[in-house]
């Protein structure tokens, strides 16, 4: 029976959905998952319909939906039961997780049927056949027989955008043929490939080790829903296990499937791979696609005209049916949680949507997230391991360098520190000695090395050496960083940028300091004391155009560079088998942060970058510099003991308790005025235990109100209160109830509310 009235979700920042009449003209195209077009305040939005048999008010009159532009639903029920439950579980506006699913191309009322990119093709029409002919059509226009035999050479068909800008042909020309009747413009439609302007490598065909067969063989044995953690070692080979998967789920098995990866420009590798096995059944989606090219992938894969997507986090959205696998790559990387609404976690996202298709989820890594291990050990998620690298490879030696014994020189005790360092102290603050010596050796036998120093600009911060004075973002509660190209000082939070400073500006002293290390400086030091080594820099300053992650990374390929020096971005999976040295600059970087994931963070850092050395036959060498040698977390990656370290970790979590003991919930309350963002915390707080108490949900516990570790961001103050949880649904009652009734009363204050279910970080 076509729907008398549909429930709709707005894409506005409230929880409930909206009735609205159907006409009969509109029937046939209204079902769960459809855009409609509805008027909200006199203005027209695009609505996404819920349910297409709601509930009604019978003495209710209810306003009509304005349009219905979609033949098909634009959600599957599949796609749609997710998005709802990322709507409960994350007590997320629906509109706003619905508007997440779709190209934003689809969301706007204003074209609510947006043509697809086309490009015009000039095509012969007339092929005049003799020459006799030929020469009588073109005896005034020679011009024109030119760009005619043009296009005949070319197979006949051609797009004008081609002819006009490759072949320097004038578009008066092409208008003259096609006025003449002799040559067709026509519009074809078509789907740029994100990917098309990197070469397609053929791929060896490689047979599987035992350990990769018998984790693929389990693969493809699974039940739908069931979940796998698969931990291997970095070189272990995972990619070939979803590769052979693949082969099973959409080759041989007709389905479909997602492969998310941490971000496509950090890790063309691995597209690579799948595109050479899966060739044009491959849409990758990218975060440089434009709108229309994005609108242009999401239909071909709507229609099935493509069965794999690979892409970062919002693939999880893409509008395949019948999905067989979910593979998310690297799972424990903090990319997969978006950090605006719908604040939701991509890994999570995926086991859910996994479970309504049918299919099954792979979740891969080297340093598996503390969650994933505890589900694992409860046998929520099945383990699978390969243990070792593929081919016999071994790990890479790691060696741990205490910069506390190096920077005291010759006053340590010890031997291997007792004589003195004649280097510049610049120098000796970056390279501890055998980190330089092992960089010239790896240098001098052609090979290549890799630097990790996991922050961007020349110095961490600015000092005055009298009294101590550091120079902070005016906006945000953190120190500015100094940066050389351009010179200034700039906000790593709100991009507030101002001079480096010649004088303090709170003693008048003259002796400012620059402190802690940044990329710039190792990348100056490196040219001024290695001069013959090739060094490319990659982090945020050198990555802000579209292609150049994959650039700089195509250099290392094709050894251009001697030494990549970067922030975090470099530790991905990235396999350069002539790498042989990996050196972190400052482990201590992440170690320091107030936050409860600082040592997981490190160790995976660690883990992930020591990883990259020694995946060919030369072996690699990995040094850590550190000033805090006994640190769990670099204790465990010098032994490359993901187990050892886990389990001091998860001890570590369980007083005070974390996750995964726990489920967290962090609310952020924030505003431009610091007593009304406190007060509407402590509000908050107590709104909470009041209703927690009276809900009688007693596994739920309020924490704080408390200032967030970082006090003020972009000019807002930050208060926040943590809800911990032994049970989920507990937790999802009282989110729930929370983000519907509490009122913040913005007023002057601008003051705001976030629910950040299941957090990333609680910075
Ligand atoms: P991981 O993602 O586990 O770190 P990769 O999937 O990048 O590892 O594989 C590491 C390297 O080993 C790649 O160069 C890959 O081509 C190679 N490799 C993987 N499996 C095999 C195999 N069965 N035989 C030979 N080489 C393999
Ligand atoms: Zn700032």
């Amino acid at each position: 029976m076509p729907p008398r009235a549909v429930s709709v979700a707005l894409p506005v920042p409230l929880y409930g959905t909206y009735a609205y009449s159907v006409e009969e003209r509109h029937a046939e195209r209204v079902a769960p998952g459809s855009r409609v077009v509805v008027a909200v305040r006199g203005r027209k939005v695009i609505g996404i319909v819920t349910d297409a048999d709601p509930p009604l008010d019978p003495g209710r009159k209810y306003r009509a939906i304005l349009d219905a532009p979609d033949e098909e639903p634009s959600l599957t029920a599949p796609l749609l039961a997710t998005c709802q439950w990322i709507s409960s579980y994350y007590a997320a506006p629906p509109g706003i997780v619905l508007r997440a699913a779709l190209p934003a191309l689809l969301t706007g009322a204003g074209k609510p049927s947006p043509e697809p990119r086309s490009r015009r093709i000039a095509e012969i029409a007339n092929p005049l056949a003799t020459l006799v002919e030929r020469d009588a059509t073109f005896r005034r226009s020679p011009k024109q027989r030119e760009v005619f035999e043009l296009l005949e050479s070319l197979g006949g068909r051609v797009p004008v955008e081609h002819l006009e800008h490759q072949l320097g042909v004038s578009s008066s020309v092409i208008t003259a043929l096609a006025r003449r009747g002799l040559v067709n413009i026509g519009k074809e439609t078509t789907m740029r490939d994100a990917f098309a302007r990197r070469p397609r490598k053929p791929m060896a065909a490689l047979e599987p080790t035992d350990a990769q067969r018998s984790a693929i063989n389990a693969l493809t044995s699974a039940a739908a829903g069931d979940v796998f953690l698969l931990h291997g070692v970095t070189g272990s080979g995972k990619t070939l296990v979803y590769i052979e998967v693949l082969r099973h789920v959409v080759d041989a098995g007709g389905r479909t499937a997602i492969v998310l990866v941490p971000e496509i420009a950090l890790t063309p590798q691995t597209v690579d791979r799948f595109r050479a096995a899966f060739g044009n059944k491959v849409a990758v989606l990218h975060s440089a696609l434009s709108d229309g090219e994005r609108l242009d992938a999401w239909r071909a894969i709507r229609s099935g005209e493509r069965r794999i997507v690979v892409g970062a986090r919002s693939a999880i959205f893409a509008p395949l049916s019948n999905i067989g696998a979910i593979i998310v790559d690297e799972e424990h990387e903090a990319s997969y949680k978006q950090g605006e609404a719908p604040r939701y976690h991509a890994r999570d996202v995926a086991i859910v949507r996994a479970r309504a298709e049918g299919g099954i989820v792979i979740l891969g890594s080297a340093t598996p997230s503390l969650e994933s291990w505890a589900n694992a050990r409860r046998e929520t998620y099945r383990l699978l391991t390969l243990p070792e690298r593929v081919g016999g490879g071994a790990m890479p030696r790691v060696q741990i360098v205490d910069v506390r014994a190096a920077a005291n020189g010759q006053r340590a005790a010890g031997a291997e520190t007792s004589t003195h360092d004649p280097r510049p102290a610049t120098l000796r603050r970056v390279l501890s000695e055998p980190l330089d010596r092992a960089l010239r050796d790896t240098i001098a036998r052609r090979e290549q090395a890799i630097l990790l120093l996991n922050r961007r600009g020349f110095a961490a911060f600015v000092q005055c050496e009298a009294c101590g004075d550091v120079v902070d973002c005016p906006n945000c509660s953190i120190s500015l960083t100094v940066h050389r190209t351009p010179e200034r000082m700039t906000c790593h939070y709100c991009g507030h940028a101002e001079p480096i400073p010649v004088a303090c500006a709170r003693c008048g002293g003259p002796t400012v300091k620059e402190r802690g290390l940044g990329t710039q400086q190792v990348e100056r030091l490196l040219l001024d004391h290695l001069p013959s080594a090739r060094v490319a820099r990659m982090d945020v300053d050198t990555t802000s155009a579209r292609w150049a992650h994959a650039d700089i990374l195509d250099r290392v390929a094709r050894r251009e560079v001697d030494i990549l020096l970067g922030t975090q971005m470099i530790a991905k999976g990235l396999d350069f088998p002539n790498v042989t040295l990996v050196g972190v600059i400052d482990a201590d970087v992440g170690l320091n942060l107030p936050d409860f994931r600082a040592a997981e963070r490190s160790f995976q850092l660690m883990a992930q970058v020591a990883g990259r050395a020694g995946r060919g036959p030369k072996g690699g060498l990995v040094f850590i510099q550190t000033r805090l040698p006994g640190h769990h977390a670099v204790r465990a990656a010098v032994e490359h003991d993901y187990r050892s370290f886990v389990a001091k970790e998860l001890l570590d979590r369980e007083f005070p308790p974390y996750p995964p003991t726990v489920r967290l919930a962090n609310i952020v309350f924030s505003g431009t005025r610091e007593v009304e963002t406190m007060e509407v915390a402590n509000r908050g707080a107590e709104f909470l235990t009041k209703l927690i108490s009276g809900g009688r949900v007693e596994t739920v516990h309020v924490i704080g109100p408390a200032p967030c570790a970082i006090e003020r961001i972009k000019a807002r103050w930050r208060w926040h209160v943590l809800l911990r949880a032994r049970r989920s649904s507990e937790l999802t009652r009282v989110l729930s109830y929370f983000a519907t009734h509490f009122e913040a009363d913005g007023g002057a204050a601008d003051l705001r509310v976030v629910i950040d279910r299941d957090p990333v970080s609680l910075l």
